[in-house]
């Protein structure tokens, strides 16, 4: 990225580009957080790595269970030279977690999801069968989030929005100053999360897409767990899934 662009704000950048031709490029810089998605096993989980100048880093939902899936992992993280920092779970389906014992012995970073989901969690090598997915243990959490609490790297920091609905300890991770919100399964672009898997609920899920991401700004950008980049805006007034 050249340093003219660098200094745009990301609205601007929008101009210039689509969301979905960043995503094709799979990267995002927005203003000081640089961000790589990957699409990582059978499910195509989004799995995220946020970074910023300070070579602090944190990874949400590695999903990556595959030797060159964790191979893509590595490569990226030896070429930025970024320290993983921590590890995210925005909830605790297989194909969010499918990585963290990869990650986890790989890079030594804290484990940090919502207490909520444990039982799920718990049960992971269970749930990874059903999709015909072979994992190791877990490892265990290091801290549980809960609503409100501020997760800080680098220069960077991530408000925790508890968004049941898809299933229990379903979480996202708003960051105010670059105006994006990663979402999970709580919604995609022009589609929202399952309700129907064990501790789905999907009134609940609508009350938390109204007052956790309905409240937002329209240029907020939301990065969901599958699929392309979308925003505030647009699902508010496009998205057919929505109670209203
Ligand atoms: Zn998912």
């Amino acid at each position: 990225m050249s340093p003219t662009q660098r200094k745009l704000p990301f609205n601007l950048l929008k101009k210039h580009k689509s969301l979905r031709e960043l995503v094709r490029e799979s990267k995002l810089k927005i203003v000081n957080m640089e961000i790589k998605t990957f699409h990582f096993n059978p499910i195509m989980v989004n799995t995220y790595i946020l970074s910023d100048e300070t070579g602090e880093a944190v990874i949400v939902d590695p999903g990556n269970c595959q030797m060159y899936e964790d191979e893509q992992i590595r490569e990226y993280v030896a070429a930025k030279k970024l320290k993983i920092k921590y590890l995210i779970n925005t909830h605790p389906h297989i194909d969010h977690i499918a990585g963290n014992p990869w990650c986890v012995a790989e890079y030594h970073p804290q484990v940090l999801m919502h207490e909520a989901g444990m039982p799920i969690y718990k049960k992971a090598r269970a749930y990874a069968v059903a999709f015909g997915l072979e994992v190791e243990n877990m490892p265990e959490p290091d801290h549980y989030l809960k609503e409100g609490d501020v997760v800080t790297f680098g220069n960077q920091h991530l408000k925790v929005f508890y968004t049941p609905g898809h299933c229990d300890g379903s979480i996202c991770l708003y960051s105010t100053d670059n105006k994006l919100i990663i979402t999970g399964d709580l919604i995609f672009e022009l589609s929202v999360g399952r309700s129907d898997l064990p501790t789905g609920n999907e009134a609940l899920l609508q009350q938390s897409i109204r007052e956790k991401i309905l409240t937002l700004d329209d240029e907020v950008t939301i990065l969901s767990g599958h699929g392309d980049p979308t925003t505030v805006g647009r699902e508010r007034k496009e998205n057919p899934y929505l109670v209203r």
